[in-house]
C-alpha cells in the first residue's frame, strides 16, 4: 500500500466519523506528540539491551506496533491536511543530509554535521 493510500484510508476513517473538524494542525501535531510518548513509554526505563528485544516478546511487540501506527497515523493525517507531499519531502530531506553528510566524513560518525571534519 502506498503512502497516499494510507492518507485515504485514514481520511475515509475520519471523515465517516465527522472528524475532520477536530483534525487541524495544531490539535494533530498535539495528538502525534502523545502518541510518540506512549511509544516512549513503552522504552522508558529498559535497558538498550532489553529495549533490542523487545520485539521478541509479543505483548510488547503487539503495543509497539499499535504505538507506531498511531505516531505514523497523525504523521500521514497532519501531512494531509497540511498538503504536503511526504514522498517528495523526505527525498528532498535526504538529498539534503546527503549533503550535510558525506559518507567520506560522516561513515561511522555520530557526530552532528557542523562538528564533522573539514
Ligand atoms: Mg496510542
Amino acid at each position: 500500500m502506498s503512502i497516499s493510500s494510507l492518507q485515504q484510508a485514514l481520511a475515509r476513517f475520519a471523515d465517516a466519523r465527522d472528524w475532520g473538524q477536530f483534525h487541524d494542525p495544531k490539535n494533530l501535531i498535539l495528538a502525534l506528540a502523545g502518541e510518540v510518548g506512549e511509544l516512549a513509554e513503552l522504552f522508558q526505563w529498559l535497558t538498550p539491551s532489553e529495549a533490542k528485544q523487545i520485539m521478541n516478546h509479543p505483548a510488547s511487540a503487539d503495543r509497539v506496533r499499535e504505538e507506531l501506527a498511531d505516531v505514523l497515523g497523525y504523521v500521514l493525517r497532519l501531512a494531509t491536511v497540511l498538503d504536503v507531499d511526504l514522498e517528495r519531502a523526505v527525498l528532498a530531506k535526504i538529498e539534503i543530509n546527503n549533503a550535510k553528510y558525506p559518507v567520506e566524513k560522516a561513515k561511522g560518525s555520530a557526530a552532528k554535521y557542523t562538528d564533522l571534519p573539514e
